[in-house]
């Protein structure tokens, strides 16, 4: 690879780490313990999704269940113990063509990194609405596996017509008495097997052409407005309870898809069964790479692969 002209001054990190959530966070502990003195750039939202849930109980170790906050607080104590530095800042633009790398950040710094872990996660899609942005965390959530608990015995409306969305609103059924799919058109874009699924399922109705124009509510969701997309016609539903979107995640991933191999959605890809990419000394962790699992404790392990990756490329610089 080429090496890069730096200014004078410039100070070279071994280890820069994008992102924060449990792949970043674990990323840095690993990599903080091998002695790297990892830099973390935050992003905008430092902790990452789990800080917009409320009760997490499949993380293990917590027999009670940890509210996801608390969690990545403890997280970022622990990497901090072992010297991570930590900043709220992001990458908006990279050069990854030449060594060291070249990381512009939101900022307005430009930072000069060996190695770079690329852990900035994913963000579930949103409609868009007011009322829907007001009742997140009261009643609106995109993840079922998180939040679906909260809603037994109750009725509740899923948005989407992919496999993510046949799958949570199957996985649903075991909380909630009925769970209302609702479709933009004619059609399920999910794949034959969840759809008959869906499909062969007593507890779940599916409401074609239909979509939220209103989440109803003041403090907690009380229903929905539902609107047909055909006529414009819109209802009110006062029995919804909960709203699940399930309409897509989007990779962030803007400022190093133009240099890392990505798919038409935009997650990065990496050398199968590691954390490495095509080009040297750039790792990837959690959700930015893994479109399947999504999970906190696969983002935690896959951190913990990139560090381990990086730590032995760094010291494969040095003997070489
Ligand atoms: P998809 O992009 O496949 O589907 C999104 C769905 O949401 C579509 O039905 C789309 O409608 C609908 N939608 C999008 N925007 C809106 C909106 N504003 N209002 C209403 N509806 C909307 O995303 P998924 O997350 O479902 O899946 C992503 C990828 O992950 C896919 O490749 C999928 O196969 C895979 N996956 C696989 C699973 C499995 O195999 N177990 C489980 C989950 C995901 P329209 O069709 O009209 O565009």
């Amino acid at each position: 690879m080429k090496i890069r002209t730096l200014p004078a001054d410039a100070k070279v990190e071994d280890v820069i780490i994008c992102g924060s959530g449990p792949a970043g966070l674990t990323a840095a502990l690993y990599t903080a313990r091998a002695n790297l003195a990892p830099l973390v750039l935050e992003g905008m939202q430092p902790g990452g999704q789990l800080t917009i849930t409320t009760e997490v109980e499949n993380f293990p170790g917590f027999e009670h269940g940890v509210m996801g906050p608390e969690l990545m607080e403890t997280m970022r104590a622990q990497v901090q113990r072992f010297g991570t530095r930590l900043e709220m800042d992001e990458v908006v633009r990279c050069e990854l063509d030449a060594q060291p790398f070249a990381l512009h950040t939101a900022n307005g710094a430009t930072l000069y990194t060996r190695a770079l872990i690329i852990a900035t996660g994913a963000s579930a899609k949103y409609l868009g609405l007011p009322s829907e942005t007001r009742l997140r965390g009261h009643g609106v959530s995109a993840c079922a596996t998180c939040d679906g608990f909260f809603f037994r015995g109750v009725e509740i409306a899923v948005v989407g017509g992919g496999d993510s969305a046949a799958e949570e609103a199957s996985f649903l059924t075991k909380f909630a008495s009925r769970v209302h799919l609702l479709v933009r058109r004619d059609a399920l874009r999910a794949s034959k097997i969840m759809a008959k699924r869906v499909e062969d399922n007593p507890k779940i109705t599916t409401h074609w052409f239909t979509e939220v124009a209103e989440v109803l509510g003041d403090k907690d969701v009380s229903g929905l407005r539902v609107r047909d997309t055909r006529t414009g016609e819109t209802q009110d539903w006062p029995n919804i309870k909960g709203l699940f979107l399930a309409i897509g995640h989007q990779p962030n991933s803007a400022p190093f898809a133009p240099w890392v191999e990505h798919d038409a959605v935009g997650y990065l890809k990496g050398v199968p069964g590691t954390s490495k990419t095509a080009i040297p000394g750039v790792f990837l962790a959690g959700d930015i790479q893994d479109s399947v699992y999504r999970q906190a404790v696969t983002a935690a392990g896959s951190g913990c692969m990139a560090a381990i990756d990086a730590e032995r490329w760094l010291e494969s610089l040095h003997e070489g």
